[in-house]
């Protein structure tokens, strides 16, 4: 009998990355640093808690039978998705309690609960949930190139055809940006469709984005040198990121966003005072608890 030769052996993993935090890294590398090598904590916003309500709901929608996910139905899924994040993270109620946050677009939960409402609405003119069956919901994926870097991040729903296509579908409770400037997230789009591709063998077949902020759809059909332009960028990326952290220099980039960013206290650019960095080496890469930030703060973090 032949010998079988042994399973290669799966590389060793030298760090991590996920679309999150790539995009933070391109933004501004010091913002980089506060999340993930200071990993200072960040306040909730009234803008991602309702993303998380929604991205909620429209997980929770698809466990109905096809015919029952009606726009009604969701709606009836607003007020114990929100009661359920309350229970997780009681700290939110502040954030809406209008007596306690101050009058404002933050501190109103009927205003909040509407405007919930509004996104779903918009959801419901770009799509037909009834004739829609999700192979995945929230799926966390996750793969190890040949250089050792591990690619994760999470998918809000992946279709699959009955011919095996694949595609993937990500929510956002913003706004579609405007022409010419999709990149950023597309990038992470692309990046969602490498993590599959090297884990099914199997190019998606379309990305899209549903930006319920505005009604707007986006999407894209990937090919194989799309994915290997993108498998290029993410390893120049990584270098860039272990060069940074090898010298302990992360630079401010600042921009627009700096107007939502949590961190202006600490930012030079910013008139602040940089803290310094932690003792000892420090980390390379995203652990699993900053792989995805679980409240984005604003669109630094679109959700
Ligand atoms: S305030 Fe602006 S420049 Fe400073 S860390 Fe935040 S995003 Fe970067």
């Amino acid at each position: 009998m032949p010998d079988t030769p042994p399973p290669a052996a799966a590389p060793a993993v030298v760090g991590s990355l996920s679309p999150s935090r790539a995009g933070d890294f391109m933004a501004c590398p010091l913002l980089y640093r506060f999340r993930v090598i200071d990993q200072f904590p960040e306040a909730p916003s009234a803008a991602a808690t309702r993303g998380t309500v929604v991205h909620a709901v429209l997980e929770r929608l698809f466990d109905l039978p096809a015919p029952e996910r009606t726009l009604d139905a969701a709606l009836e899924l607003v007020g114990p998705q929100w009661q359920a994040l309350l229970e997780a993270e009681p700290e939110l109620a502040a954030l809406l309690d209008g007596e306690a946050a101050g009058s404002g677009p933050d501190g109103d939960l009927p205003a909040f609960l509407a405007d919930a409402t509004d996104l779903l609405r918009r959801y419901f003119a770009l799509e037909d949930p009834t004739r829609l069956e999700p192979a995945e919901r929230e799926l966390h994926v996750t793969t190890v190139l040949e250089s050792g870097l591990a690619l994760r991040g999470y998918l809000d729903r992946l279709d699959v055809a009955p011919s095996g296509d694949l595609r993937v579908v990500d929510y956002k409770t913003g706004k579609a940006p405007p022409p010419g400037f999709e990149g950023k997230a597309m990038f992470q789009m692309r990046f969602y469709a490498l993590v599959l591709w090297r884990l099914r063998g199997r190019v998606p077949r379309q990305l899209q984005l549903l930006y319920l902020g505005n009604g707007e759809r986006l999407h894209y059909e990937p090919d194989e040198a799309d994915l290997l332009a993108t498998e290029r960028k993410v390893h120049a990326l990584w270098r860039a990121i272990s060069a940074a952290t090898e010298r302990g220099d992360f630079r401010p980039n600042p921009s627009r966003l700096c107007e939502w960013c949590d961190h202006r206290q600490r930012c030079p650019a910013q008139g602040g005072v940089l803290p310094p960095l932690p003792a000892g080496p420090l980390p390379l890469g995203v652990d699993a608890d900053t792989d995805e930030l679980p409240s984005p703060s604003s669109p630094l973090d679109e959700v």
